[in-house]
């Protein structure tokens, strides 16, 4: 368990369980092959039977890092600062983000939008998941939403999160990795009959790196 006084401090945003930070290319989405900063915090709730950081659900087994830290070394290498998870909406993040803001940071969140939206971001990625559906502030800051197709019935939930968000957020189908070529010829066709629909793909996992 956290200890209570960082427990004081995590519930501020002052710090915040930090699993991994690293350089490299956003690999989905609006953004694929740009230069990023991933800041990737521990906990998650949410629990997808497919997720592939399960290691990040427990918060208590990643350290609890000052946001000064975070945010100085992530200004040293890029422009662009993606905050990921775990789902990093468990936590305040509007410290952190106007750390980077103040730096200059372009900032960018991945979420699941299980929980309410705190920080201040130029993008907001939503990728919902069935298990603990979007609020509503995440749906109506979203900038992009990424659908990840396990299944046929994933296009139904896709297009009943696609109502909810605001007409200009771009929409994205993404086949889940372990069945990329199951469902790849599927979420094809489904594109071309709903062009207001672009498939994403991970090419950081086609370019094997992070
Ligand atoms: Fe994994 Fe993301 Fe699902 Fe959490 S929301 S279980 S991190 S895929």
């Amino acid at each position: 368990m956290l200890v209570k006084d960082n427990q004081a401090a995590l519930h501020r945003g002052e710090e915040l369980p930090l699993m991994e930070a690293f350089y490299s290319l956003q690999g989905e989405g609006a953004y694929r092959g740009s230069a990023a900063y991933f800041i990737r915090l521990g906990g998650c709730d949410v629990g997808c039977h497919w997720c592939d950081v399960k290691e990040s659900w427990p918060a208590e087994a990643h350290p609890l890092v000052p946001v000064e830290e975070i945010a100085e070394e992530a200004l040293r290498h890029s422009k662009i600062i993606i905050i990921t998870g775990g789902e990093p909406l468990m936590w305040n993040l509007s410290p952190l983000t106007l750390l980077l803001r103040n730096g200059g940071a372009r900032i960018h969140l991945e979420t699941s939008g299980a929980h309410p939206l705190s920080g201040d971001w130029d993008w907001v990625c939503l990728s919902p998941k069935k298990r603990k559906l979007p609020t509503e502030s995440v749906l109506h800051s979203a900038d992009e939403l990424k659908m990840v197709v396990y299944n046929h019935h994933d296009f139904l939930f896709a297009e009943a999160m696609a109502e909810r968000v605001s007409p200009d957020c771009m929409l994205f189908l993404q086949p889940e990795w372990s069945k990329r070529e199951l469902m790849m010829g599927e979420i094809v066709a489904y594109v071309m009959a709903h062009p207001q629909w672009r498939v994403s793909l991970q090419m950081h996992k086609y370019l094997d790196i992070r």
